[in-house]
C-alpha cells in the first residue's frame, strides 16, 4: 500500500464489457436479478452488499451496496427504519473496509440520475477501496464548511461557501453517538430537496461520504453539465441564490 498516487487507471479491457446504459424496467436491470447475483458479501434483508461485477479500477476493490429490491424506488422515498438501516449498513461496512488496513483509503458514494455518472438506475451506491491512494488528500475543510442550515448534537447541514466545484453543495458533519440517524434524516431531506423542490429542477445528485479523524461528512451535490470554468480553469462559482435556499430548506424541512 503507497499512498502516493493521483489517478486511478480505467482498465478498458474490462470497461468494453460493461452496458453503458441499463433499462431501468423489469427484466434487464441487472439488480432486479436476484437470484443471479454473485460475489455476495454482506446482506440485511433486502439490502446487499456484493463485488462489483466489472471492476474496472485498476489497484482497487469495488463493491456495489444495493439498497432495496425495489428498482423504482429512491432513497428521499424510505421509511424512516428503512432509511437508517440502509445508511447504518453502507457506514458499517464502509468503516470496515477502512479498518481492514488494506487501503490508503476507502470511498463510498451514490450516484443517482443521468447527470451524476450513474449507469445504473436501481437505487445503489458504492464503496471502493483505493490501494495507492488517499483521496483526504484532495479535499480541502473549506469546502465541507458553509452557512448552517441546522445543527442538533453533534450533526450539522450546511451550505458550502466555498464548493468543490459549485454551484450549490450542501454538506453534513457529524460526530459521536447517535449521530448517524440525524444524518441519514439530513441526506433523505436533501435528496428530496433537490428532487423536488430544487430551483433550477433537478434530476441527478451525488452523495459523496468523507471520513477525517471521528467526523463523518457527507456532500450532497446536485448535478448538472459540469461548468467549462470549473472543468478548463478550476473556478468553482458559487450561486447569489444561496441566502434564499438556506431559508427556504429551513421551512419546508426544519420548522
Ligand atoms: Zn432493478
Amino acid at each position: 500500500m503507497a499512498a502516493g498516487k493521483t489517478h486511478l487507471v480505467f482498465d478498458v479491457g474490462i470497461g468494453k464489457d460493461k452496458p453503458i446504459t441499463v433499462v431501468s424496467s423489469g427484466v434487464e436491470c441487472p439488480f432486479c436479478r436476484r437470484e443471479q447475483l454473485e460475489g455476495i458479501i454482506a446482506q440485511d434483508g433486502e439490502i446487499l452488499l456484493l463485488h462489483n461485477k466489472y471492476p474496472v479500477l485498476r489497484d482497487t476493490v469495488q463493491t456495489v451496496l444495493i439498497e432495496t429490491a425495489d428498482c423504482n424506488s429512491e432513497l428521499s422515498l424510505y421509511p424512516k427504519d428503512y432509511l437508517y438501516r440502509v445508511i447504518r449498513f453502507a457506514v458499517k461496512h464502509w468503516q470496515a473496509m477502512m479498518e481492514s488496513g488494506e487501503f490508503a483509503s476507502v470511498i463510498l458514494y451514490k450516484n443517482h440520475g443521468p447527470y451524476s455518472g450513474g449507469t445504473i438506475k436501481h437505487p445503489h451506491m458504492q464503496i471502493v477501496g483505493l490501494k495507492n491512494i488517499d483521496y483526504r488528500r484532495n479535499i480541502t475543510p473549506e469546502c465541507l464548511n458553509g452557512e448552517v442550515i441546522w445543527a442538533d448534537g453533534g450533526v450539522e447541514l450546511n451550505l458550502a461557501r466555498q464548493p468543490k466545484i459549485g454551484f450549490m453543495e450542501f454538506n453534513i458533519r457529524a460526530q459521536g453517538e447517535g449521530s448517524v440517524e440525524k444524518m441519514a434524516d439530513c441526506i433523505q431531506r436533501m435528496a428530496h430537496y433537490l428532487l423536488h423542490h430544487f430551483h433550477w429542477g433537478c434530476d441527478s445528485y451525488n452523495l459523496f461520504f468523507y471520513q477525517f479523524s471521528q467526523e463523518i461528512s457527507v456532500k450532497i451535490m446536485p448535478r448538472f453539465v459540469t461548468s467549462p470554468l470549473f472543468v478548463g480553469y478550476s473556478i468553482p462559482q458559487v450561486s447569489s441564490r444561496a441566502g434564499e435556499v438556506v431559508k427556504e430548506i429551513r421551512s419546508i424541512y426544519f420548522e
